[in-house]
C-alpha cells in the first residue's frame, strides 16, 4: 500500500498523534498552515470523499465528533475554528487518503473560491 496515511496509520511514518481509536487518528500537519492545524483520518484507506459508501457514514460521523472534541481541547472551540476537506486536484488534494484539516488558533482568510 503505497498511501502515505496509511503509512502513518501502521506506524512505519511517524508522526504526532493527537487523538487515535480503532477507527480513527489525529495528528498534527506536518506543515502547519496556521497554530492549530491538525489532520483527522479514518484508518480504513478511503481514497477522497467520493469514495465514501452509506455504510462508511457513521466514520465519517465519528471523524466531525472527534474534530469538535479536538478544538475544544485545543481549547479553540469558542473563538472559532475551520473544518476542510480538500477532494481531487480542483480541490487541492494531495494526498489521496481521506482527510479532514481542522485549522485555528488565529484570525484566518477568506477561503471561498
Ligand atoms: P491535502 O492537500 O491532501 O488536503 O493535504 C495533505 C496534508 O498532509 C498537507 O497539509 C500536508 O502538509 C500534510 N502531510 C503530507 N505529508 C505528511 C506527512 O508525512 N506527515 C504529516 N503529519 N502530514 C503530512
Ligand atoms: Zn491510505
Amino acid at each position: 500500500m503505497d498511501c502515505i496515511f496509511c503509512k502513518i496509520v501502521e506506524g512505519s511514518i511517524p508522526s504526532t498523534k493527537v487523538f487515535e481509536n480503532d477507527r480513527v487518528l489525529a495528528f498534527q500537519d506536518i506543515q502547519p498552515a496556521a497554530p492549530v492545524h491538525i489532520l483527522i483520518i479514518p484508518k480504513k484507506h478511503i481514497p477522497t470523499m467520493n469514495d465514501v459508501a452509506d455504510e462508511d457514514n457513521e466514520l465519517i460521523g465519528e471523524l466531525f465528533a472527534v474534530a469538535r472534541q479536538i478544538a475544544k481541547e485545543q481549547g479553540i472551540a469558542e473563538a472559532g475554528y475551520r473544518l476542510v476537506n480538500n477532494v481531487n486536484s480542483d480541490g487541492g488534494q494531495v494526498v489521496y487518503h481521506l482527510h479532514i484539516h481542522l485549522l485555528g488558533g488565529k484570525k484566518l482568510g477568506a477561503l471561498l473560491a
